[in-house]
């Protein structure tokens, strides 16, 4: 069972929790006390978009136990709807506050994804939990493993996984094979909570810029991604596409 007893809203018909930061850790503290591993989405527009036409990530992200509303996107379109998020959460940032609840109850996380190394560099992974040890001294890292595997070798991860003990899991394969794979093995994990992370071990591992403040306060986190990967401008489109469908659900009462 959830514990999780937020309002929940939909857009696009894809369920969304109304958290600000405060309310998503009180429920993430209370899902990392329950035995099964819980899963937390933080579903941005590009994902809902992909959710209302992808069955099996709706279905994934209605069974989840926490929905994070991940992006500027959101925030405009719970206010078109008439039920405006009181706080944007930003992915990245919530999970730093989980790595600092890890790091303050002595448990240890696992992170899986991302670009694997070879004989002359890191890889991202190890690298981002380098980094991430800087700023949180004490996080236990149970281990890391990169995430260009085979669907054939996906219990030998799970094992790597279960083996090293963690507690926690943050994914890096990018939506939606990362919550496909943990709602694939949510009955084999043994970690009391997983989360998809998308490309947050890159920008831990300092290979992905994060968006300066400015871009950060003006909701245009979109736009500096854009300017360092100008090769997502197709899967960016996503994003007035969104605002096109929330705002033409709303006008049909949707
Ligand atoms: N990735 C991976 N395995 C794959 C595909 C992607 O580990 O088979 C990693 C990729 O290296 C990157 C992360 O998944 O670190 C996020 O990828 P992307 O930027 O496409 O996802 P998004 O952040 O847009 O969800």
């Amino acid at each position: 069972m959830t514990g999780n007893n937020s309002k929940r809203t939909r857009i696009l018909n894809v369920p969304v929790d109304m958290v600000n930061t405060g309310e998503a850790m009180e429920i993430f503290r209370g899902l990392m006390k329950t035995p099964d591993c819980s899963l937390i989405v933080t579903p941005n527009s590009e994902i809902i978009v992909n959710a209302s036409k992808d069955l099996e990530l709706k279905a994934i992200i209605e069974g989840a136990d926490l929905i994070i509303p991940d992006g500027i996107g959101l925030v405009y379109a719970s206010r078109i709807m008439g039920v405006p998020l009181s706080e944007r959460v930003t992915g990245i940032d919530f999970l730093e506050h989980i790595l600092g609840y890890l790091e303050e109850t002595g448990q240890s996380v696992f992170f899986l994804g991302s670009k694997p190394g070879n004989d002359e560099k890191k890889g991202i992974a190890e690298l981002a939990a380098e980094k991430i040890q800087e700023t949180f001294k004490n996080l236990k890292v149970a281990g890391t493993h990169h995430g260009y595997f085979k669907e054939a070798d996906d219990r030998n991860i799970v094992k790597i996984i279960n083996d090293s003990g963690a507690d926690f899991l943050c994914v890096a394969l990018g939506s939606p094979k990362q919550e496909k794979f943990i709602a694939c093995h949510r009955n084999e994990l043994k970690v009391k909570c997983a989360v998809g992370v998308g490309g947050s071990l890159d920008v831990w591992a300092g290979t992905l810029k994060r968006a300066p403040e400015f871009y950060r306060s003006h909701g245009l986190e979109w736009l500096y991604r854009l300017i360092q990967e100008p090769g997502r401008y197709k899967r960016m489109a996503a994003l007035p596409l969104f605002m096109i469908k929330v705002v033409l659900s709303r006008a049909g009462g949707k």
